[in-house]
């Protein structure tokens, strides 16, 4: 862990709660949760289903309200969305009546602050980064999920933010697109950082393998109500491989970590099915 202790603090939170008040009662989605990502950090969390990932993102992003404790950028709270932040959701999100070039300059078009020439040559960049050259004017039913969640990456990368946060993005892709994915993202996240500085990246699923790919670390969150239960390095260098004993035996540390949690909420859940 020492490697971590001298790296800058990017996204910090200390005893972060989450409650959402629906009619009857209240959900405690997220609740005493610590963490300390660091910048140029490719985190990725992992949690059983129901456990509070996408709100800790999505508080990340600006887009749900912090109950109670701190959640800090650069040392600054939360208060709102901002550029600095992109975000890929799981289903995508494109507009439909919107080609792919449409779809990558929106962010920029709401912006309005930079000239079309500049706006047309960025969104050109970012699409022959995620390898659509040649797609610019298609539209998204025309495209498959793999090549839909490259727009949605463009897009998000478009405002050159420094926190890239996705959640669970690959999840309903075929398991020879999302291997394919996971080394495209692994690519991209290195050639962005290489010419600027670096980018930090919160990475959500529920797949193991998936996780120990990625991340420089693996955060592990316990049932809902969701903090973070165990935080494991990986260390393999990249371009990585699915097999190898250090790959096989981090998978495996992970693995039970989450298992654990996954028994726990399927308990949980069995007893609220129960009550209904
Ligand atoms: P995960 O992404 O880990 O599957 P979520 O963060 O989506 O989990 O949800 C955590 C808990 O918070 C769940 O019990 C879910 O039903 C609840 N929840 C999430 N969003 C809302 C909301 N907008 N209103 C009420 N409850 C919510
Ligand atoms: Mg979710």
């Amino acid at each position: 862990m020492a490697k971590y202790d001298d790296r800058k603090t990017k996204i910090q939170a200390t005893k972060l709660r989450k409650v959402f008040k629906e009619r009857q009662h209240e959900v405690v989605a997220v609740e005493d949760l610590h963490i300390d990502i660091k910048e140029g950090e490719f985190s990725v969390i992992v949690g059983p289903s129901g456990c509070g990932k996408s709100t800790f993102l999505y508080m990340i992003a600006g887009f749900e309200k912090v109950t109670e404790g701190e959640l800090l950028l650069d040392g600054e709270p939360v208060l709102k969305p901002g550029r600095n932040r992109g975000f890929v959701f799981q289903e995508f999100a494109l507009y439909p009546w919107k080609t792919v070039k449409g779809n990558i300059r929106m962010p920029l078009e709401i912006g309005g602050d930079i000239s079309e020439e500049k706006m047309d040559a960025k969104v050109q960049d970012y699409i022959n980064l995620v390898g659509l050259e040649g797609f610019e004017n298609a539209y998204p039913h025309t495209l498959s999920g793999g090549m839909k969640q490259r727009v949605g990456l463009a897009r998000a990368l478009v405002y050159d933010p420094d926190i890239l946060l996705l959640d669970e993005p690959f999840g309903s892709l075929d398991a020879q697109t999302r291997k394919i994915m996971q080394q495209e993202l692994t690519r991209i996240w290195q050639e962005v950082t290489s010419h600027s500085e670096k980018k930090t990246v919160v990475f959500i699923t529920h797949s193991v393998i998936e996780a120990v790919y990625l991340a420089d670390r693996v955060f592990v969150m316990s049932a809902r109500p969701g903090h973070i239960k165990a935080v494991i390095d990986v260390t393999i260098p990249r371009p990585r491989s699915y097999t190898g004993d250090e790959f096989i035996q981090i998978r495996l540390e992970v693995l039970n970590h989450l298992e654990e949690e996954v028994l726990k909420a399927a308990e949980m859940n069995k007893g609220e099915l129960s009550a209904k």
